[in-house]
C-alpha cells in the first residue's frame, strides 16, 4: 500500500437533531494538534439533513475545511446510510487518519467503515500521539484495565481510531478562523436500505450530565445505599454546577443511573472538583477522574489506592464527614 497517497486528518462529525456532539468538538481540538505537528489540514465531515448551518461552528472549532453530505435519508442515525455516506467520503479522499468518537453511534459506524475500508480500528482509545510522518500510536485500556496498550496500524491506511468523550479538550471558538465548506452529493444504493426507521422515543434525562457539571460529589459502595441521598444534599449545598456520580459498585447495586458511571465503563471526567466518597479507587474507577483538577478522597481504609490520586484526602467515616461538612458549607455561605 502506497502510504503518500494518504494525507490528512478527519474527524466525523456527529450530531442528532441537528445539535452536534461534543465529542465532535473535542476531536476537533486534538485533531488540530495533530494536523499542525503531521503538517497536514483538519477536515471535518457532517452528515444528516438541513445541518448545514453547523459548518461555521466546525471551522471556529479549529478544522481547516468543512465537509458534509446533507440528506433526508441521514436525519436519524441509520448505520447503512452512514456508512454509505462515510465512505462515499473516504475512499475518495484518502485520509491518513480518522477519528470518530466512542459514542453509540460511533462505536456502531467505526467498524463498519473500517471493515469496507479493509483497515484497522483501535477502539475507545483514551490517548492519541502522533509522529510527524503522520504514524498515529492510540492508546486503550486493555485487559480490563489492568495496563494501557499503545496500537498502531504499520500496513494499513487510513489509521482509524474511536476516543471515548471527554478525553480531549475542545478549541475556543474562534470566528475569524476562516476555513473551506464543501457540500459533497452522494449517490445512495436504496436497495441496501433495510432497516427503516418508524419512530424516535427519547429517553427524559432531567439530571445534568456528569461531564459538564464543575464538582462532582462521586460515591462508591462505602458510602451505602441509605446514606446516598446525603451526596445529593451536599451537591445542592454547594451550588448549581454540581453534581453526583459514582463507582461502578453502586451502579451496579442500582443505587445510581448507568449515565452517572465514572471509570473505563463509564463516563470520563475533569471537573474543577472531585470528591471520591467511599470509593476504593480501582484502577479502572481512576481512569475516568484522574484528570480533574482538585481530588478530594474520604476513606476510612488510609492505604485505599484513592489516596495515591487525591490532592485532599481524608481518613474517617464519610457518613460522618458529609453531614459535617454540608453544614460547614452552609454556614460558610450564611456568613457571606
Ligand atoms: C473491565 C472492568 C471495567 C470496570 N469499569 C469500572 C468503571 O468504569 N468505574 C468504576 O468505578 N469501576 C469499574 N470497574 C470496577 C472496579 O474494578 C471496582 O470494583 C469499583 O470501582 C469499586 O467501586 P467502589 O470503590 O465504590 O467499591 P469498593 O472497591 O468496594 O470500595 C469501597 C471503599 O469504601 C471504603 N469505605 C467503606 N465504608 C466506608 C465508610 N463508612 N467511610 C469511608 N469509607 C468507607 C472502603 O475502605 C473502600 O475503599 C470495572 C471493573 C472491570 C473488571
Amino acid at each position: 500500500m502506497e502510504f503518500k497517497d494518504y494525507k490528512d486528518v478527519y474527524i466525523f462529525i456527529e450530531q442528532r437533531d441537528g445539535v452536534l456532539a461534543d465529542i465532535s468538538l473535542e476531536l476537533l481540538g486534538k485533531g488540530r494538534e495533530i494536523a499542525d505537528k503531521t503538517h497536514s489540514k483538519l477536515i471535518a465531515f457532517l452528515l444528516g439533513s438541513k445541518i448545514k448551518g453547523l459548518t461555521n461552528v466546525l471551522v471556529a472549532g479549529g478544522a481547516d475545511e468543512v465537509l458534509f453530505v446533507d440528506d433526508a435519508c441521514l436525519e436519524h442515525y441509520i448505520t447503512e446510510q452512514y456508512v454509505q455516506a462515510a465512505y462515499h467520503i473516504i475512499s475518495s479522499k484518502k485520509p491518513n487518519i480518522i477519528l470518530i468518537g466512542a459514542t453509540s453511534i460511533g462505536r456502531d459506524l467505526a467498524p463498519r467503515l473500517a471493515a469496507r475500508l479493509h483497515t484497522g480500528l483501535t477502539a475507545d482509545c483514551t490517548k492519541l500521539e502522533v509522529e510527524e510522518d503522520g504514524s498515529l500510536f492510540s492508546t486503550r485500556p486493555a485487559f480490563g484495565g489492568n495496563l494501557m496498550a499503545t496500537i498502531i496500524s504499520p500496513d494499513n491506511r487510513p489509521q482509524m481510531s474511536t476516543v471515548r468523550p471527554g478525553v480531549f479538550k475542545k478549541l475556543e471558538q474562534d470566528s475569524k478562523r476562516q476555513g473551506k465548506i464543501e457540500e459533497v452529493k452522494v449517490q445512495f444504493d436504496r436497495n441496501k436500505f433495510k432497516v427503516e426507521l418508524v419512530e424516535v422515543k427519547k429517553a427524559e434525562v432531567s439530571k445534568k450530565k456528569i461531564e459538564d457539571a464543575k464538582i462532582l460529589v462521586s460515591g462508591g459502595r462505602g458510602v451505602g445505599k441509605d446514606n446516598f441521598p446525603t451526596l445529593s444534599v451536599l451537591a445542592e449545598t454547594i451550588g448549581p454546577n454540581t453534581t453526583v456520580s459514582g463507582s461502578r459498585a453502586v451502579v451496579d447495586a442500582k443505587i445510581i443511573d448507568q449515565s452517572r458511571q465514572v471509570g473505563q465503563t463509564g463516563k470520563t471526567v475533569h471537573p474543577d472538583v472531585y470528591f471520591a466518597l467511599g470509593i476504593s479507587g480501582a484502577i479502572q474507577h481512576v481512569a475516568g477522574m484522574e484528570e480533574s483538577e482538585f481530588i478530594i478522597a474520604i476513606n476510612k481504609d488510609k492505604f485505599a489506592p484513592i489516596f495515591s490520586v487525591a490532592d485532599l484526602g481524608i481518613v474517617g467515616d464519610v457518613n460522618k464527614i458529609v453531614p459535617l461538612l454540608i453544614d460547614a458549607i452552609k454556614d460558610a455561605k450564611a456568613k457571606k
